[in-house]
């Protein structure tokens, strides 16, 4: 719980809109997002699109349509506001520019108007003393107040060359960096754009977050980002830096290894809690626990177990989550859910229609997306069902037409659609004939079906209804006849 007398906990996530969401940032907001909700403090959504080269308004619809399926909502940020906007980087150009002349105005920066041709011939100079040191902008405008009047200029943040500047890392512990690595950094460009690290503070500052939580690329930008917090004398958050996803190989994770943006998931199927869940448990772990509801992991989620290692990819283990988050549901939810998976091929099913959640029921021990539910039960609805040539080359032959009419019949004369009635009868004519189950269980199925594996066989009846066996039955005995063995249709 927040202490009474401290301020309210506020995070951020700050996409730059220049790509989809991946799981990799996906997993940064969810656990902002988590703590945020955890602590009653404020989730900020801000949209860092300083980068105009890079920025489409597709990757901003597909980054807002992500935190939103995932169920990540904010509480300021773009379409809902709030009292510390704007929340997008590109419409705050006025504030840097404001904090950059009072940096300049109290010493912490300075002007440079340094050309292109001067620095590239210090980067000469500094390359022919052979030093293994990485180039750093060697301070021309640093100490100069002869300012040219009309000539373009850059601000640069004024280092300090002595010391060294550190935090505690609610992830990583203490970490230090000594100042002398730190060049006297661009904080605008002489278009009047800021660089990250310093709209980044400006708008961390003015919007009040007091931790910030994101990946461990950025743990080179924190001791820059709090010299500018000193700088301007504001108090600096803290932060957390998280350990990036890997692929199972130990690569960056990339689309070669797996499906990288949040909208993959969601169109192949996954439950938004299932992708949560299994996020939540790449890089912080609970016990050995696996499956977590949403509100298992705002009851446990704390930065101390948030590992300090990278965390690999496994898609095993993420399938195998989604599953168990696909059957915690009840059919009903997950036939509600599939609709939409059932239309994308085609089948336009009624949410009411009674052989639903029958079918979704005899289909969930086994799938692990509604992908799979769609297409474990496309049977049921789209007729006549497709038929897979192998099954049918196998089971719908000559030699089974005549049994498949004989169960037609009886299901025809059975004096009620029902399972035990069914059982019954077809258990009779088998005795009678001295025939074992197998000879027409596998052809019907298939007639039924189109494919080798369904539920069994009165359930399935029960749940095509006795107009559709019987149509079925009759094609499927048809199918029989006419199979020479070659027949692929
Ligand atoms: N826009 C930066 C990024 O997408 C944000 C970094 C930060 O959270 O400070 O990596």
């Amino acid at each position: 719980m927040t202490h009474s007398s401290s301020p309210p906990l506020r995070l951020r996530f700050a996409p730059s809109p220049t790509g989809y969401l991946h799981i990799g940032g996906a997993r940064t907001a969810l656990f902002c997002w988590l703590w945020a909700r955890k602590q009653q403090g404020a989730f900020v959504l801000r949209i860092e699109d300083t980068d105009q080269a890079r920025n489409t308004p597709e990757s901003l619809s597909a980054i807002i349509d992500s935190m939103r399926w995932l169920g990540l909502d904010w509480d300021e940020g773009p379409e809902v506001g709030g009292d510390h906007g704007p929340y997008f980087q590109s419409k705050r150009r006025e504030l840097y520019r404001e904090y950059a002349e009072r940096l300049i105005r109290t010493g912490h920066a300075y002007r440079c108007y340094a050309t292109r041709e001067e620095l590239d011939e210090a980067r000469e100079r500094h390359k022919a003393t052979g030093s293994r040191d990485p180039f750093r902008y060697p301070g021309i405008w640093r100490d100069r107040s002869d300012h040219p009047p009309d000539k373009p200029y850059v601000v640069r943040f004024k280092s300090p060359q002595s010391g060294s500047t550190g935090w505690v890392d609610k992830v990583k512990g203490r970490i230090d960096v000594p100042n002398n690595t730190q060049q006297d950094f661009v904080i605008l460009r002489s278009d009047g754009l800021p660089l990250y690290n310093f709209a980044c503070v400006v708008d961390d500052m003015l919007m009040g977050i007091n931790l910030v939580a994101r990946g461990d690329d950025h743990v080179v930008n924190t001791a820059p980002q709090i010299l500018i917090y000193e700088a301007l004398g504001k108090p600096v958050p803290e932060f957390a830096h998280v350990p990036m996803i890997l692929a199972p190989n130990g690569e960056k994770l990339s689309k070669r290894h797996a499906a990288v943006s949040v909208l993959e998931y969601r169109d192949a199927g996954y439950l938004p809690d299932g992708v949560v869940n299994y996020l939540a448990r790449l890089g912080w772990s609970h016990g050995d626990q696996e499956i977590f509801t949403r509100e298992q992991l705002l009851t446990h989620f704390d930065w101390a177990q948030v590992g300090r290692n990278p965390a690999r990819y496994d898609a095993k283990k993420f399938t195998h989550v989604q599953g168990e988050h696909l059957r915690m549901q009840s059919p009903e939810q997950v036939a509600t859910q599939s609709l939409p998976f059932l239309a994308s091929r085609e089948l336009h099913v009624d949410a009411q229609h009674p052989s639903l959640v029958p079918a979704i029921t005899a289909v969930l021990t086994r799938a692990t997306t509604l992908a799979e539910v769609a297409e474990g039960i496309d049977y049921v609805f789209r007729d006549p069902p497709e038929l897979d040539p192998k099954a049918a080359r196998k089971f719908l032959i000559p030699a089974k037409a005549s049994l498949l009419r004989a169960l037609k019949t009886i299901v025809e004369e059975a004096p009620s659609f029902d399972a035990a009635t069914l059982e019954s009868r077809v258990n009779d004519w088998l005795a009678q004939d001295n025939l074992p189950l197998k000879e027409i269980a596998q052809p019907a199925r298939v007639a039924l079906t189109g494919r080798t594996r369904s539920p069994g066989l009165y359930e399935l009846m029960l749940m095509l209804g006795r107009d559709t066996v019987l149509k079925r039955l009759s094609a499927g005995a048809e199918h029989a006849e006419r199979n020479d063995g070659n027949d692929a249709s």
